[in-house]
């Protein structure tokens, strides 16, 4: 049973935290003060909980509950909620075991809730330095905890694997998983093999070597590590397997700056064949000019990678982009199941990776079944099904020019965001976008440690000020649901969004399909047809999946909504359901729910800068370095997102503080550590000026202020 923790308690005042659902039987908590029930039940089965990343160990986020359906889902409602005391982007898969929700928040913040009312049970924070942000690429976000045997275990920002118990969220062990010298982080959710909790790490824009790793449940020994990318061959190898990798690497010095490959999100485990299969991210740096100058395919980036989990070693792969140079990483949700190919049924593997293509491989042997676009592709223009690999187009490898404008993007045709995939429709459900994107070699590239370092240059791709090429680039951005047939390797529906940076994917045998979007909704779909059903207005951005469990006879949905992640901070104007305050909630729902959240009131962007005193000359400066240092968490040309305040807003009083802040790190409990080791007080300047000039520009082209697209009118 659960029991009061001092230390939540205590940390629940420091961070203003409050049991603030309106559930009945929840008294309202004074502040500091946190209730705990005693009202867990014991008597929750497996099947209709959610005790697993993926739902199942296939992770094929369908749930065979059919309480909810298409036929009476018009009458689902807000249960409950809870406001988090984060404003940073939520990525979670909750799990929900022994009537308990387990989920994590910014800054890798454990919460367990009591699953029916929605009380705070506990809450563990494993105080992340806030000043290792500047390490991140993509929010400072997690994706959720794995359970087995009354432990919970997950990562956090800075490399460490922690189990707590899962009754009280006290701390078991704690691993270092990672050198810390070397700017890796953990956002993804461990997945438990055997007596083995697996996890991997990110950080391949700032310059790491990838590698996957087991610890012991019990104690967090590891007990075996698998690197993804080799080392420096003077070193030796670590394993057959980096031997033979390293042939495929020609030229350079990639161990310098790490060679990427970090598996930062998806695995899946087959227990009848043993195998652990973990998706392989891009190269570090991206160019693969300047990583393996004289080419080769870069094995193991971007590759499914089939692992004996005993030992961690090699079984197959499947590389689904040779010589990697577009951040085409292939970590994307990896699905398994059986289908009917050709008049054999076949144990397959399915993912759709960064790249657009739709990959199913027979997962005993790594044999390419398909592989056919689920979005839109320019840079190749087939997978040729004889040598299994992309017929890429000319203009792809920027070598001496510019790429063109390219589909996908670094972004991907689908990024983290969960699919799911319905036995019953036979349908894999992908969050699919089309953001461009213009690769050019970054002239003068050095290995800036610690920070941003993808041999590319972000001037060609950021969005022009020309109308009539903004409008060409902006028409080209969208986003939908693609009901894909894996079998048929073809579409079968699309459901267009406004824009890209959608939520993670439900489906149920209540025939439903549930997904958050960028425009702050939660939507119901018929899982046959896409038709729309019913929606609630989430007054944030949903970018993670929503999961669904019964208990007591009560069929629930539940989705953490917090706006965030990779594209809600560098998007700028491609977020064309425009920037979304980040508001942090868990939201629950179930059938006849009549809570409402509370009203908001809209937010204007309010642009008052000082008078722009930089040349073009100083101006464009700023530019190339706003674009190397700042881009990835402020936004393209300076547009915020609605995570990270806008910096065109900052008033003449903010600019006063300006070395202070990008120098000196006056805001780095925030994450924004000064820069002075890297940037000098006159660059300090000019990208104030390039600021500066961008807020006159949306002072000019809006006038006292722009509304930010709340639906509260
Ligand atoms: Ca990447």
């Amino acid at each position: 049973m659960p029991r009061r923790i001092t230390s939540a308690l205590i940390l629940a005042s420091t961070l203003g935290l409050n049991a603030c659902n309106e559930s009945p039987g929840t008294s309202e908590s004074p502040a500091g003060t946190i209730i705990v029930s005693s009202t867990r039940t014991a008597t929750a089965s497996p099947d209709v909980e959610w005790a697993l990343h993926g739902l199942n160990g296939a992770e094929t986020r369908f749930s065979p509950l059919t309480d909810i359906n298409n036929d009476n889902v018009e009458r689902l409602g807000l249960d409950w909620y809870f406001d988090y005391p984060t404003h940073r982007g939520l990525e979670a898969t909750p799990l929900v075991v022994d009537g308990v929700i387990y989920t994590t928040g910014a800054w890798s913040m454990v919460f367990a809730h009591d699953a029916r009312s929605g009380e705070l049970l506990w809450f563990y924070d494993p105080e992340v330095p806030r000043e290792w942000a500047v390490h991140l690429c993509c929010d400072a976000v997690n994706r959720g905890v794995a359970y087995r045997d009354d432990k919970l275990f997950f990562g956090t920002l800075d490399g460490r694997l922690i189990a707590l118990e899962a009754s009280n969220g006290s701390v078991l062990w704690s691993k270092q998983t990672t050198d810390k010298s070397r700017p890796y982080s953990i956002t993804g959710a461990p997945r438990i093999v055997g007596d083995k909790v697996v996890i991997g790490n990110g950080g391949s824009e700032f310059g790491v070597r990838g590698f996957v790793s087991a610890y012991s449940l019990a104690d967090g020994e590891q007990m075996w590590r698998f690197y993804t990318v080799p080392g420096n061959p003077e070193e030796g190898f670590e394993s057959p397997a980096m031997a033979r990798a390293a042939k495929t690497w020609d030229g350079g010095e990639w161990w310098e700056i790490g060679g990427g490959g970090t598996v930062w999100d998806s695995m899946a485990y087959d227990p009848e064949l043993n195998l652990l299969y973990i998706g392989v991210g891009n190269g570090a740096p991206w160019n693969q000019q300047i990583r393996s100058p004289d080419g080769g395919d870069n094995l193991f980036l971007s590759s499914i990678v089939a692992l004996n989990p005993d030992d961690g070693s090699y079984v197959w792969h499947y590389q689904t982009t040779p010589g990697e140079s577009w951040d085409y990483t292939a970590t994307q949700h990896l699905i398994l199941t059986e289908l009917d190919i050709a008049g054999q049924q076949r144990k397959v593997i399915m993912q759709a990776p960064k790249n657009g293509f739709f990959y199913v491989l027979d997962r005993v042997t790594g044999e390419l079944l398909s592989a056919e676009p689920y979005a839109a592709v320019t840079w190749a223009s087939h997978v040729d099904m004889e040598t299994g690999r992309p017929v890429e187009k000319p203009a792809a490898r920027y070598k001496g020019a510019m790429s063109g404008l390219q589909l996908p993007g670094p972004i991907g045709g689908h990024n983290w965001h969960p699919m799911s995939y319905n036995p019953n429709t036979g349908l894999v459900y992908i969050p699919k976008q089309d953001v461009p994107w213009v690769f050019a070699t970054e002239a003068d590239f050095r290995y800036r440690k610690g920070y941003w370092n993808t041999g590319t240059d972000n001037r060609v791709a950021s969005l022009p000020d020309d109308p009539a090429i903004r409008d060409a680039v902006l028409g080209a951005v969208k986003g939908s649901i693609v009901a894909w047939d894996p079998v048929a390797g073809a579409p079968r529906w699309e459901v267009e969004h406004a824009g890209p940076w959608n939520g993670g994917m439900l489906s149920t045998a209540g025939n439903l399909l549930f997904q958050g979007n960028a425009e702050g909704e939660l939507v119901a779909y018929g899982a046959e047809d896409g038709e729309r059903l019913w929606a609630f207005d989430a007054q944030t951005g949903i970018v993670a999946p929503p999961v669904t469990y019964r208990i007591d006879g009560e069929q629930y949905i539940a989705v953490v909504a917090g706006w965030g992640g990779a594209l809600a901070l560098v998007g700028g104007e491609a977020l064309t359901a425009g920037p979304k305050p980040n508001r942090s909630r868990l939201l629950v729902f179930r059938m006849g729910g009549d809570k409402s959240l509370p009203k908001i009131a809209p937010e204007r962007l309010v642009f008052d800068p000082p008078v722009l005193e930089g040349s073009p000359d100083q101006i464009e400066d700023g530019k190339r370095l706003y674009l190397t240092y700042c881009v990835f968490c402020h936004g393209d040309a300076a547009v915020g997102g609605g995570v990270i305040p806008d910096l065109r807003t900052l008033n003449t009083e903010g600019h006063q503080q300006w070395d202070g802040i990008v120098l000196g790190g006056l805001h780095w409990q925030n994450g924004m550590v000064g820069f002075a080791d890297e940037l000098s007080g006159e660059q300090s300047r000019n990208i104030q000026h390039y600021v500066i000039e961008r807020a006159h520009r949306a002072l000019a082209q809006t006038g006292q202020g722009a509304e930010q697209h709340d639906s509260d009118e």
